[in-house]
């Protein structure tokens, strides 16, 4: 039977920093990559706010240190996804690919979370030819094009104002009269002369010819007519879907998906499980405070197996 002390899933910081604790521990965690190996920051181009980097760093660079860190102290790497896991009993069963099959005592999950799309037809061919998940890591093709944001949420509201250093005109869509966006975020956008605003009308289509995008097809839901607002840049901003559908409902989620934690540790609802980074958190979504989770789920991983973790629900009035 393939069993370690300590399997932990997913590469992005908060799995790395796990990665670099745990091996540091003498634990030689397991480290299973993910989808997308290294996380939402390989999709980024210049990191500015992660501490210790005066001069910024690139995403894909911080996360390739994080990663020959946690190899330096011994943490091992295997490329592939979890499919499924059986948390019923110890040790622990990962399943990797649908076929390997791991073991381990305590278990770290840190799959993060994916981008939501719209699923309307369009949009899915036109991934990487015009239509976008993120502003920071693609905004810069579309100098002085135009683009339109779809959302409502801070997302929406930040990347539509970052993607006004680029384009020559932004249009936020959203689907409903009301923002949920923060008051802060919204008054930033409506005072940001380039953004312009579709409220109340639902995406259809993504429109596009010789595999560039033209713009989006939009109804409006109080009349019902259609129209196509012209652009070469489709950003969808509607939110994240936390990476937990694999935990099969094993372990306790909130009513979007995200992990639910003790809030004085990071500790699930099942014993010798642990929770970091953006499967975890949908309010901070940083890499310096899913690094910080990471940390911390490793340190109570490492009591965990010392048998001295206190797993205690009491203090939350649980
Ligand atoms: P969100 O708050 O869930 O907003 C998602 C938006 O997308 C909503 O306006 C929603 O419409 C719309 N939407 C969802 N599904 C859709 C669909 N299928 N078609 C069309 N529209 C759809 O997500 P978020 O904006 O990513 O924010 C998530 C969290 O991160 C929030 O807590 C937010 O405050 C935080 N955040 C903070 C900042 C910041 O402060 N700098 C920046 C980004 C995010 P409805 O309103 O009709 O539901």
């Amino acid at each position: 039977m393939n069993e370690r002390q300590a399997i932990i899933l997913g590469t992005g910081p908060a799995g790395l920093t796990a990665a670099i604790y745990a091996a540091r521990a003498n634990l030689n965690p397991l480290v299973i990559e993910g989808n997308e190996p290294g996380g939402q920051l390989t999709l980024t181009t210049e990191i500015e706010n992660f501490p210790g980097f005066p001069e910024g760093i690139m995403g894909p660079d911080l996360m390739e240190n994080m990663r020959k860190q946690a190899e330096r102290f011994g943490a091992e790497f295997l490329f592939g996804i979890a499919t499924s896991v059986d948390l019923t009993h110890r040790p622990f069963r990962v399943t990797v690919n649908e076929t390997d099959e791991f073991y381990a005592q305590a278990l770290i999950i840190s799959t993060g979370a994916s981008a939501k799309m719209l699923g309307i037809p369009g949009e899915t061919e036109a991934l990487g030819h015009g239509v976008s998940t993120c502003a920071t890591c693609d905004g810069f093709f579309f100098r002085d094009k135009k683009i339109v944001v779809v959302g409502g949420g801070d997302s929406a509201m930040e990347e539509a104002t970052f993607l006004t250093k680029f384009a020559s005109e932004v249009t936020i869509v959203h689907r409903r009269n009301a923002l949920r966006a923060s008051k802060v975020m919204q008054d930033r956008a409506h005072n940001n002369p380039k953004i312009k605003w579709v409220m109340n009308h639902t995406p259809i289509a993504v429109k596009s010819e010789d595999n560039h995008v033209v713009g989006l097809e939009v109804r409006d839901n109080e009349s019902g007519t259609t129209r196509l607002l012209e652009a070469e840049g489709v950003f969808v901003a509607i939110g994240h879907q936390p990476n937990t559908a694999f935990l099969n409902g094993q372990v306790e989620i909130d009513k979007v998906g995200y992990i639910i934690t003790n809030p004085y540790n990071t500790a699930t609802s099942v014993e010798g499980v642990f929770a970091c980074g953006d499967v975890m958190d949908s309010r901070y979504r940083q890499a310096i405070t899913a690094a910080g989770t990471g940390c911390r789920a490793s340190m109570d991983l490492e009591k965990y197996l010392e048998g001295s973790f206190v797993h205690d629900w009491s203090m939350t009035g649980r």
